[in-house]
């Protein structure tokens, strides 16, 4: 089964993005709790959510990604900002429980000139304060390209995080893969799209892969930039995507566009996916 899906404005609700995401031909989505900012969250309201539910049962929907606010950095030098992650953090994962048995995603942070040594074990911290609150959800970190400061540019600096988090039972913590991110960050998903699988098992454990963004890139590979692209039109290529979304060890796992589109272009991108899906 391909469940995917896009980005879509969270502004009306989730029973308006569910009917969004049927009207594109999509069966999961991702969306922010609030503003992608950080500021105040919207409040959940209950019949939204259930109208949301019997659509996602009706059309088969796939598990939903939450995203976290950009401005969320569990590393930060500044302890302000430190303090203000673990508030979002907790607070998302605390809404989350209203749409039960979804998913998280967040990004492992920049350290800002620290060092990784010092950020992981600040990430680890905050994990560990907030993943009490996520008692139906499961927590992903993202893949990221690498720019800047970033952690989490790596398999092995997240098997790291996960290791030292002490909830992290795999259908409780894993990782969520950034096609362009991962691309760009110097693992070559088009030409050793087995060998970058392998290598996830090894170090990772694809047990942890609970989500995909399906991404081409603006950079060339290992750029180590973070510039995402029309599907076909960038670095990775329709060809590589398509043998991608097709590799057995991913089947099952819900993809999401974050392709600069607007709705036509999120629709003709699901079309031209599905239309090359084999199941
Ligand atoms: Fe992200
Ligand atoms: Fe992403
Ligand atoms: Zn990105």
């Amino acid at each position: 089964m391909l469940y995917l899906g896009c980005h879509l404005s969270s502004s009306a609700g989730f029973k308006a993005m569910a009917e969004t995401a049927v009207k594109l031909n999509a069966n999961t989505f991702q969306f922010f709790l609030r503003n992608p900012r950080g500021g105040a969250a919207k409040d959940i309201n209950a019949d939204d959510v259930r109208a949301f539910l019997n659509l996602a049962e009706k059309y088969k929907f796939g598990k939903i990604l939450a995203h976290a606010p950009y401005t969320l950095n569990p590393c930060s030098k500044d302890e302000n900002t430190r303090d203000f992650a673990r508030q979002v953090f907790a607070d998302d994962l605390k809404r989350m429980e209203n749409i039960p048995g979804n998913l998280y995603n967040f990004h492992p942070g920049s350290h800002v000139g620290q060092g990784v040594e010092v950020a992981i074990p600040q990430i680890v911290e905050i994990l560990d304060e907030v993943m009490p609150e996520a008692k139906h959800t499961t927590v992903l970190l993202e893949t990221m390209s690498g720019k800047g400061s970033e952690v989490g540019s790596t398999f092995e600096e997240l098997a790291e995080i996960i290791a030292k988090t002490k909830d992290n039972a795999p259908e409780r913590l894993g990782v969520c893969l950034d096609t362009c991110h991962v691309y760009s960050a110097g693992y070559d998903i088009i030409n050793k799209l087995d060998e970058v699988l392998d290598k996830f098992d090894k170090v990772i454990g694809l047990n942890r892969l609970h989500a995909i963004h399906l991404n081409d890139s603006m950079t060339e590979f290992n750029s180590h930039k973070d510039r995402h692209e029309k599907i076909g039109e960038g670095s990775l290529g329709l060809e590589g995507i398509i043998r991608f979304i097709n590799h057995p060890a991913l089947k099952g796992i819900p993809i999401n566009l974050e392709t600069p589109n607007e709705l036509d272009g999120y629709k003709a991108e699901i079309k031209t996916l599905r239309q090359n899906y084999k199941d």
